[in-house]
């Protein structure tokens, strides 16, 4: 198999005071084993993610050492309130943009589930990513949780201008179909192996084959059997087979398919 996983955070290992860090320490193995062993199951390709400022560069610092690695630049809806006063944002923000292997804009999005933020603060920096993605041709992994509402308000002011990916969807067939429809890509990972709610299967199996992107989250979102452990990106392969399982799909046919939508949404 050639897969891809479009959605890690490994190169948070080095992060400071981080969670994410904290977590990735409880594996105890360097950023370069982690990428090792995805690529011994046959994850070719990583696109990590940032989550604020600090966060991306080191995600960029990751993708100009390591060819597998690629980076994405944004500030994720729990961080904003850091960001929304600080006139020095935007400037950050592009300079990380010019650098090499950059290929998407995000997490971003709009999280009314934790409110780790206020609104006006998410919502600022939502636009000021997704003005960014437009001036610099770039896709969004977008981060969407309980807020579709004013997300697909904010969103279709840009009237279809605007590519990416809803990462880590787990909405309704309803926000399923909007996405469609508007072109966008659906980042499936590790909760698909452990969601029991009859309707989440469902809306599962509806997802278009060539919308679907395969995603872990690492090091968190672990797939079932693995569950209590570090997530990885060489767990990719579980979640292919297990959603190719439930959309009674050949996973090859899954993998290939997911490999290039990837290849496709972020030209790498
Ligand atoms: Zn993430």
């Amino acid at each position: 198999m050639n897969l891809v996983d479009t959605h890690c955070h490994i190169h948070s290992t080095s992060a400071k005071d981080d969670h994410t860090a904290q977590l990735w320490s409880k594996l105890g193995i360097s950023t370069e084993e982690i990428i090792d062993r995805a690529r011994l199951e046959g994850i070719n390709k990583l696109i990590c993610v940032g989550t604020d400022i600090d966060d991306s560069r080191l995600s960029v610092a990751l993708a100009g050492k390591n060819r597998v690695c690629f980076a994405s630049v944004g500030i994720h809806p729990h961080e904003t309130d850091r960001y929304v006063n600080d006139s020095s944002t935007c400037d950050d923000f592009e300079s990380l943009l010019k650098k090499p292997k950059v290929v998407a804009i995000g997490e971003c999005g709009l999280d009314y589930f934790y409110h780790h933020s206020g609104k006006q603060a998410q919502i600022r920096l939502l636009k000021l990513q997704l003005d960014m993605a437009l001036k610099h041709d770039l896709p969004l992994i977008l981060h969407v949780r309980e807020a579709f509402s004013d997300f697909w308000t904010i969103f279709d002011n840009y009237q279809g201008r605007l590519r990416g990916v809803l990462h880590s969807f787990t909405d309704s067939q309803l926000n399923l179909n909007k996405a469609v429809e508007r072109g966008l890509f659906i980042g499936v990972n590790g909760i698909v192996t452990f969601n029991k709610d009859p309707k989440a299967r469902d809306m599962y199996r509806h997802i278009p084959l060539e919308r679907i992107l395969l995603e872990t989250d690492a090091p968190y979102l672990t797939p079932t059997p693995y569950r209590g452990n570090i997530n990885e990106p060489k767990f990719i392969r579980t979640i292919c087979e297990y959603l190719s399982e439930l959309m009674e799909e050949d996973p090859n046919r899954l993998a290939v398919q997911s490999t290039n939508n990837a290849h496709l949404l972020f030209g790498i």
